[in-house]
């Protein structure tokens, strides 16, 4: 018995043209969906394009237009009449997702345009196809892969030889890419008033080679809430773009979605130093992002974690949580001595300070990674003696990527209980009290809220 597919049961409406929005309709089918094309009395120009592939014009010879089409129904209408057009509108009354590349302006003459139909069929969801984009003076016209990219991107320019004849591009390439989809989609759908989110305060331009590389946290351009030269937060009313905020699940509420944040620079320490099951680690620091930290490693199997403070209170508090004791004396020398002179696989600091770093490479075991995570200075000292003897690896951390789906699963799940380490919650009306308070209980307090 074969498992069914996903899509089995959802209808579909194509009245789309050429390859992208095809394309789409291609997947839907592939999925299960029953697609129905409907294609003009002259037919989809993509039918005629084998002679520019140079291959003889007929129906065996459309390869283009097969893999496009495949595993469709197809229906021929002359949407120009009457007839035509009260066919279109019964078959988009019994579809649930309907599909187009024709343009805004014909498409509100003909009453198909997203608003209109909007009010007939409300939970229609609705793909158009354009040639650029929503947005700017180009939008109402119509292009396609050799208008709107080939030829206005410039590639055309950079495919003959100066005093050749223009190249016909036959491949097409960057396609299949260009769409608005508007309407419910049971996922992913709008954030409405109401839904409770955590920000991830750092907003990437989505452009830079970083950017598209997936580490958008080393996006030059990024607006971070709390860098200097933002306004920051602390506001009851923020602008911030809707992909960089997370909506919370039932129950979780916003103090915990606040604690989302030094969390995911713990997520990511742990990432970055390779933690995983069975291996040991050695944290230097156990202020808030140090007892993140701690939590992560020991989420990702990390049972053996010795941690370093100045402060009693934090080092007791760090053994609350799970860390291990390294005695009394020198940090290094116990923990060597714990491991019996091998050192651990991911020697981490949190402090940013001198001395902090500096331990790294002493605390590793041979072919360890050393991770940075506190803010450190330009000038701070290195024991490169350790650290190329030992063949280390050394890794930074700025702040996060991609952390706070994982990060909330954690919470949801009741992996970690950030709630329990806010200490003193403070009312936004209260707020210059809640600064005085850290500032004055700078040791114990890991992380002083402000609710709104
Ligand atoms: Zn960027």
């Amino acid at each position: 018995m074969s498992n069914p597919k996903p899509l089995e049961g959802v209808k579909v409406v194509e009245l789309a043209t050429f390859i992208a929005a095809p394309c789409c309709c291609r997947f839907l089918a592939d999925l299960g969906a029953e697609v129905t094309k409907i294609e003009a009395p002259k037919g989809d120009q993509l039918r005629f394009t084998a002679v520019n592939e140079g291959r003889p014009y007929g129906d065996a010879e459309d390869t283009s237009y097969t893999l496009e089409n495949t595993g469709k129904k197809f229906i021929t209408l002359n949407t120009k009449t009457e007839a035509g057009r009260e066919v279109v509108e019964k078959l988009i009354a019994a579809c649930d997702i309907f599909v187009t590349n024709w343009r805004e302006q014909p498409l509100k003459r003909a009453g198909l345009d997203y608003e209109s139909l909007k009010q007939r069929y409300p939970s229609l969801v609705m793909g158009r196809v354009s040639g650029y984009g929503e947005k700017g003076p180009d939008k109402d016209l119509p292009g396609f892969d050799f208008t709107a990219y080939f030829a206005r991107s410039g590639v055309l320019g950079t495919m003959y030889d100066v005093d050749s004849m223009p190249m016909l591009p036959i491949a097409g390439f960057g396609d299949h890419h260009a769409q608005e989809s508007k309407g419910l989609d049971g996922q992913g759908k709008p954030l409405a008033p109401g839904d409770l989110v955590a920000v991830e305060p750092g907003a990437p331009c989505g452009e830079c080679e970083w950017c598209r590389r997936g580490e958008y946290n080393l996006c030059p351009n990024l607006r971070f809430l709390s860098a200097f030269h933002d306004d920051g937060c602390l506001c009851e009313y923020l602008a911030f773009p809707a992909r960089m905020c997370h909506r919370l699940p039932a129950g979780m509420d916003t103090l915990c979605g606040a604690m989302l944040e030094p969390f995911a620079v713990g997520l990511h320490a742990a990432a970055r130093g390779g933690a995983a099951p069975g291996k040991s680690a050695a944290l230097v620091g156990a202020g808030c992002i140090g007892i993140m930290t701690l939590l992560s490693l020991r989420l990702h199997g990390v049972e053996e974690v010795f941690v370093h403070d100045l402060s009693d209170f934090r080092l007791k508090r760090a053994q609350s949580l799970g860390a291990l004791s390294a005695g009394d004396g020198d940090f290094t020398a116990g923990v060597l001595e714990c491991t019996g002179g091998r050192g651990v696989d991911i020697a981490v600091d949190c402090t940013g300070s001198a001395a902090g770093a500096y331990s790294l490479p002493g605390l590793c075991r041979r072919g360890g990674v050393c991770v940075q995570v506190g803010n450190i200075g330009h000038d701070a000292p290195f024991d490169y003696y350790n650290f190329y003897e030992k063949e280390l690896q050394l890794r930074g951390v700025f702040r996060y990527r991609g952390c706070y789906p994982a990060a909330i699963a954690a919470v949801a799940a009741g992996r970690v209980d950030l709630r329990a380490l806010a200490d003193r919650v403070f009312p936004f009306t209260e707020s210059p009290g809640a600064f005085e308070y850290a500032l004055a209980h700078s040791e114990e307090a890991l992380k002083v809220m402000i609710e709104f």
